[in-house]
């Protein structure tokens, strides 16, 4: 992993500096395709590699005979990829597989060592920081976290208390490969620098990527929690294996990220995925943002608890989406009706979504996942009224996880995909 290190650091100097994506786009700044790069023959051995070590990934421990299969090359060339990843600790031989035939040659799973490295992962939200290891095999531990003071303004002192956080989680472990970072807020994955988080001002501008790989010399990558969720579900959670699908957040802020076409679209240097900013009530409320009638003014848990105080449900000040479904079980009136406005509201977005783009396969994660399959189904059912149906096309909404750990998991993620050259 060592090599992989060095690879992305040399590859890192030649490219802007810092940037989440470089390597990858084919755009300039203003988004005119100018020329497609050609690969270079350098680079042909490490996307190999990034493209079996994903299909482990989404197929789970496999032989060698299985991954020549799966990835249309034979046996010796999978030999070749794994072999070095094998003498650097990062893969391991596993359980053995008999032979099929007599006189055949036994063969082993490989899956990832757990000697290898692992990733810190840290999540930024507004008030406050976690940090945690991620192995390669997506095990969180060590996680710990820090609130921020009520009157911080100075980022300086934000910093402190993420590296003071980042540093207990690496403190008991082995050496990390680097540090991945999801951020609740606007990046720009150019130069890895915080664009704006709403409600900690003090962090906008912050140019988090860089200060991280000073403090600590490895490598990191920061971007949008959104999009850490939808890397995290491609490597580890319900979009392995897929080509196109929607990771979307949906908790007291409302985000969205979309792989199409067997790649994660951020826009231009970051800024594409503000969905919660989609206006869906012309005459409707006034956003955190400034503007009017966004789909977060409708769908998030701040909606459903203003909701509910109007609607003078029992306690609505501290109700949330699982109190919610307690008074409907109760048969408490008027609980029914706001639990299938809410599963409307939410539906419109995730619509809009679909209608556009077409990701058919949305996961969602966030507060909204403790509703369980009952709000769901509700989502599900006035979703499916809402989008086109094509014969054959199969349209999914799915819970993910409500916790931090998918987005942690996410931030790993990030990194990962950086050191090992896999395009996302
Ligand atoms: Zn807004």
């Amino acid at each position: 992993m060592d090599s992989l290190i060095r690879r992305l650091e040399a590859h890192r100097v030649g490219e802007s500096e810092g940037s989440c994506d470089s390597g990858h786009t084919d755009e300039s700044a203003g988004g005119t395709m100018l020329a497609q790069k050609l690969i270079p023959t350098g680079t042909l051995g490490p996307a190999n590699r990034g493209r079996l070590l994903q299909a482990l990934y989404d197929v789970g421990a496999s032989s060698r005979a299985e991954l020549a299969r799966l990835t249309g090359v034979t046996r010796g060339t999978i030999g070749g990829i794994v072999q070095p990843l094998i003498d650097q600790g990062v893969l391991a031989e596993g359980e053995m597989i008999p032979p099929k035939e007599a006189g055949g040659k036994p063969g082993t799973k490989l899956w990832f060592s757990n000697e290898a490295r692992p990733i810190c992962a840290v999540l930024l939200l507004h008030d406050r920081v976690s940090a945690c290891l991620v192995s390669l095999e997506g095990e969180v531990y060590g996680q710990h976290g820090a609130e921020f003071p009520k009157n911080l303004t100075d980022p300086s002192d934000a910093f402190r208390i993420i590296s003071t956080c980042v540093e207990e989680a690496i403190a008991s472990g082995k050496p990390i490969l680097g540090i991945g970072v999801a951020v609740a807020g606007m990046i720009n994955t150019e130069t890895g620098a915080i664009v704006t988080v709403s409600l900690a001002p003090f962090l906008n501008g912050f140019p988090l990527e860089a200060e991280l790989k000073k403090r600590f010399g490895v490598p990191a990558c920061v971007d949008q929690d959104t999009r850490a969720l939808l890397v995290g579900d491609r490597w580890f959670g319900k979009g392995r294996g897929r080509k196109h699908f929607a990771s979307v957040y949906i908790g007291e802020t409302l985000g969205g990220a979309i792989y199409l076409d067997g790649r994660l679209y951020r826009g231009p240097s970051g800024a594409g995925g503000e969905i919660g900013h989609t206006t869906v009530d012309m005459k409707g409320r006034i956003c955190q943002c400034g503007r009017r009638g966004c789909w977060e003014t409708i769908a998030s848990s701040k909606w459903l608890t203003e909701e509910a105080k109007t609607r003078r449900l029992p306690q609505a000040h501290s109700l949330d989406v699982s109190r919610l479904l307690s008074l409907v079980n109760d048969s408490v009136p008027g609980a029914r009706e706001l639990l299938q406005d809410y599963a409307f509201n939410i539906s419109i977005g995730l619509a809009n979504l679909q209608q556009f783009m077409a990701p058919n396969f949305i996961v969602i994660h966030g507060d909204i996942v403790r509703g369980g399959n009952t709000i769901l189904h509700l989502i599900q059912e006035t979703f499916g009224d809402l989008v086109f149906h094509r014969p054959g096309d199969e349209i999914i909404v799915d819970f993910g996880a409500s916790d931090c750990m998918a987005a942690l998991r996410g931030a790993a993620s990030l990194l990962l995909s950086e050191l090992l050259n896999f395009v996302i």
